[in-house]
């Protein structure tokens, strides 16, 4: 069968930035199986493969704007270093999850260490990447009604 809406797809898929970068791949490891049309996956590359069958092989090319979302400038920002009593030594590149006014968790990283304050960034690390996929598709097959219930495959 094709992928469409409700379907579980099963995707081999290689993850490059436009420098030709491997940014993540599915091929010496387990595939991928997601529930298409439940946002399990991002929009771009979600939409791009609707219509495709197993044994197709496509190149999907996914704007910032399909993918992890433009790089958001309020999101870097200078916060006193007493955030982070507890830890010995706050480094660059250290991650931390943190809640939003909202409670969900987030991650930020640290971008800079001075003496007046931690430069944190809270987007996600691809965003403003364009993300280029080269995806096979493994297999096909029809959701349980339990799979769509839930929103994501069994
Ligand atoms: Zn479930």
């Amino acid at each position: 069968m094709k992928i469409e809406k409700h379907a579980v797809a099963t995707i081999h898929y290689t993850l490059t930035d436009n420098e030709g970068a491997i940014i993540d791949s599915s091929v010496d490891d387990e595939p991928l199986s997601y529930l298409s049309g439940t946002g399990n996956i991002i929009p771009g590359l979600e939409e791009a493969l609707l219509g495709c069958e197993p044994g197709d092989k496509k190149k999907v090319t996914v704007e910032p704007a399909q993918g992890y979302g433009e790089h958001d400038a309020k999101l870097v920002q200078k916060v006193p270093a007493e955030m982070f009593s507890g830890i010995d030594k706050v480094e660059e590149g250290m991650e931390f999850e943190t809640q939003s006014p909202e409670g969900e968790s987030q991650f930020v990283i640290v971008m800079k260490v001075e003496d007046d304050g931690v430069t944190i960034d809270g987007n996600h690390e691809l965003a403003g990447v364009t993300l280029n996929f080269d995806v096979s598709v493994e297999s096909v097959r029809e959701a349980t009604p339990t799979e769509i219930e839930h929103g994501h495959v069994h």
